[in-house]
């Protein structure tokens, strides 16, 4: 008997206001510092960023509404499907019940594109003509591209030169969608022209090119910064994935047990898991796991503290979970979970014992993406894949235990542009790695002498 696997909203009942989660913490979040250990001002920000989403990074208002405008282009994708995944249930013969969102369903792939959307709204709307961005392996680069040319902005995107060279089909969309994409270090910008100088065959970093992106920004007439994850108006950007699935559960009558997301600045996970941490405040039972990778274990392993977003310390101090901004991540397949921080808002989320997180190793983040593949379709972004794992875990324990739990997976990403990673993993090149303690240590001795936040 046919039954159907997929819940879907109709358009107009896509959510019309995002979910601040700063006006329900217990304890509010220890403010971003300036060099001087001083709270950093809206002022301050300025030069880098519009003043309407300086706004909402502090904002404490509960329910924020999202314009028209972004709505008609989000409901071009949007609302997102929510599926169950029965074919991974039959293959794990588990009574769990599992449902994914899926967010590869967005023109750029992933959940990116809710934000790029919103930040090249707010951006135009301030009167900018041009934004500037950093890029890893250009899924961010991409997601941006498009929102600047759907808004009607000029748009610049340095990616690290590695994945420029090694991964030119991100560049290639990101041509299309009419941005300019150069290799970051690059001689535009002075930085740049620096490192060149002294280093010619260097690979580039992600924080090499955030300095070139921000020193573009500070240099060029009518021109903003912008950044696709860590900070607080991208998580909540990404809440509307969350408040869409809380509604399509409330259709079939059912509520999830856990909610798991992959975690790299923490977005993503922010995004479907705030809505249901609502819920939880005001005393509902739910638990939200963040899955990080082993190699870049930020939640799990690492302490709260305050560090820099980058490696040049351009940005504010920013109280969160922290390798250190010295910390180079190893070179793991899921490029998107290769960050020293997180999002200071999942951070808080954790000192309020509010979210859990969990460690995966890479080749079981593999295993789990080819059998979802297999037994589902749809193929995942490596970062993606750390949730799958995750969730493969949690319904095993529920077949051990005979319990039949509702799990909720952010499917944020299709893997169509990272098939070289599994091609890695089919030739057997890829290896398990947690990050050295040692070297964990050494990392954050550079963050001596730093302010420290201050307990609950
Ligand atoms: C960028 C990315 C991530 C990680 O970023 P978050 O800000 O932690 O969400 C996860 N999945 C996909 C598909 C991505 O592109």
């Amino acid at each position: 008997m046919f039954e159907p696997v997929k819940v879907v909203l109709e358009d107009h009942e896509i959510p019309r206001e995002w979910y601040n989660i700063q006006a329900d913490f217990p304890h509010s979040v220890p403010p971003p510092l300036g060099k001087d250990g001083k709270p950093v001002g809206p002022g301050d920000l300025a030069p880098v960023f519009p003043m309407n989403l300086i706004e909402q990074e502090v904002s404490t208002q509960r329910w924020i509404p999202i314009p028209e405008e972004i709505l008609a282009i989000l409901t071009k994708w949007r609302p997102s499907p929510l599926i169950r995944a029965v074919g991974l249930e039959k293959a794990l013969k588990t009574p769990a019940k599992i449902f994914y969102k899926n967010e590869g369903v967005s023109p750029a792939g992933s959940h990116k594109t809710n934000t790029a959307i919103a930040q090249a709204y707010y951006n135009r709307e301030f009167g900018i003509k041009r934004l500037t961005s950093e890029t890893g392996a250009g899924q961010w680069g991409s997601a941006i591209a498009l929102g600047c040319k759907l808004m009607g902005l000029e748009c610049k995107v340095y990616m690290v030169r590695i994945s420029f060279e090694q991964k030119p089909f991100r560049k290639i969309m990101m041509q299309t969608w009419g941005a300019e994409c150069v290799p970051s270090p690059n001689p535009s910008t002075q930085i740049g022209r620096k490192i060149l100088a002294e280093q010619p065959d260097t690979p580039g970093s992600l924080g090499i090119a955030i300095s070139e992106a921000i020193e573009d920004c500070v240099t060029s007439k009518d021109t903003r910064y912008c950044l696709g994850s860590v900070l607080n108006h991208v998580c909540l950007h990404q809440t509307i994935i969350g408040l869409e699935a809380r509604k399509q559960f409330q259709k079939i009558n059912l509520y999830p047990d856990i909610v798991i997301g992959c975690a790299g600045g923490g977005s993503n996970f922010a995004g479907i898991s705030f809505p249901f941490l609502l819920d939880k405040i005001n005393g509902r039972e739910v638990r939200a796991i963040a899955a990080e990778p082993a190699a870049c274990p930020r939640m799990t392993r690492a302490p709260y503290l305050y560090d820099s977003g980058d490696v040049a310390m351009m940005t504010p101090l920013l109280a969160m979970h922290t390798i250190g901004h010295t910390f180079i991540p190893p070179p793991i397949h899921a490029g998107g979970l290769r960050y020293h921080g997180m999002a200071p808002l999942v951070s808080h989320a954790m000192r309020e014992g509010l979210i859990e997180a969990r460690a995966m190793m890479q080749l079981d983040c593999y295993k789990a993406a080819v059998l979802w593949a297999r037994t589902e379709g749809f193929i995942p972004a490596p970062e993606t894949a750390h949730a799958i794992a995750c969730a493969i875990e949690e319904a095993n324990t529920a077949r051990e235990e005979g319990k039949e739990k509702v799990i909720l997976i952010n499917w944020s990403g299709h893997g169509l542009m990272d098939l070289s990673g599994y091609q890695a993993y089919f030739d057997g090149k890829l290896v398990n790695y947690s990050l050295p303690e040692e070297e964990l240590q050494r990392s954050l001795a550079a963050l001596k002498g730093l302010p420290v936040p201050p307990a609950l």
